[in-house]
């Protein structure tokens, strides 16, 4: 199984929002992480056929999608971000309605919302109003709307919003144990929610995928560009103002600074081992002075 993106470009009026993206997945969870804005919506939007895309297109096992819109649709599951529901339903009865929308038969269609409440954790509310649910049931409702068909290709935009960690932590292994022999894709802004669940990361930067890989290979690949210095305060500005911080912690005789930076940034800066994060923020340091 195979989805490629391949050359796909988006703009709306004069702003380029996607740039040329083009990308192969197989089976396996994938982490598309960037900052606010950087494109991810759009990009699974397109890749879902929500909206189409200026140039480009997507293919599934070598077809494309927009020619086999139907039977595409058929194994796509999919968590929008403004994902709608009917607030005087219950969670049970909203996935019969979802059930019935994608063509299940009545009987599959009850056995499987009945499985699916369990699996995210809703079961004891299953026929309680959503409107009484907190935004984490939601989020888990949502989950699993998008898993009702059983789909080959899972999109879920920022599912772990509203999440609290104990749900992170079930939605992490609800992941993993439905992903077999699937493509997963999920987006974020939050390196954490994907550093551990996906088997690779695409980070996605002003609309073009900056680098892809396990979280190991990426942080390896910036070794060598990660420093920290302790400064006394009074120099602390002019270090923050001429390169990318990933942290700062204030101390009784100065400040410590952990420094993204190709060069060595102060005299006393030494090396240390990168983490995912100062590789998201490695990706993400045109909007401060480059050094
Ligand atoms: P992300 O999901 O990474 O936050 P989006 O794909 O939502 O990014 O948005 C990328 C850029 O495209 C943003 O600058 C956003 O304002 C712009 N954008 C998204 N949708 C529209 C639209 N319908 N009309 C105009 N601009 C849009």
């Amino acid at each position: 199984m195979t989805l490629e993106i391949k050359n796909i470009s988006k703009r709306y009026e004069k702003a380029s929002v996607l740039n040329d993206i083009s990308i192969a997945l197989e089976p396996g969870v994938y982490g598309l992480l960037g900052a606010n804005g950087s494109g991810k919506t759009t990009l699974m939007r397109i890749i879902c056929g929500v909206i189409k895309a200026d140039e480009g297109s997507i293919i599934y096992n070598g077809e494309n999608t927009n020619e086999k819109a139907d039977s595409f649709r058929s194994i796509l599951g999919f968590l929008p971000q403004d994902f709608r529901y009917y607030p005087d339903f219950t969670g049970l009865k909203f996935l019969l309605y979802i059930a019935s929308l994608k063509g299940l038969d009545k009987n599959m269609a009850k056995e499987k919302c009945e499985e699916l409440l369990q699996l995210v954790g809703l079961e004891d509310v299953k026929s309680k109003k959503i409107k009484k649910y907190s935004g984490g049931m939601k989020q888990r409702l949502g989950i699993a709307q998008a898993m009702i068909n059983n789909p080959k290709i899972l999109i879920l935009d920022e599912p772990t919003v509203g999440l609290d960690p104990k749900e992170r932590v079930r939605f992490r292994n609800l992941i993993s144990s439905f992903s077999k022999e699937k493509i997963v894709i999920l987006s974020t802004h939050i390196v954490s929610d994907v550093e551990y669940i996906a088997d690779e990361i695409l980070i996605l930067n002003k609309g073009k995928i900056e680098n892809r890989g396990n979280s190991e290979n990426l942080v390896k690949e910036i070794e060598g560009h990660v420093w920290e210095c302790h400064m006394k305060s009074s120099s602390v500005d002019d270090l923050l103002a001429n390169y990318v911080i990933s942290n700062q912690k204030h101390e009784a005789v100065g400040t410590i600074l952990r420094i993204i930076s190709k060069e060595q940034p102060a005299q006393n800066a030494k090396k240390v081992q990168p983490t995912l994060e100062d590789v998201y923020l490695y990706y993400l340091r045109e909007d401060v002075p480059k050094k």
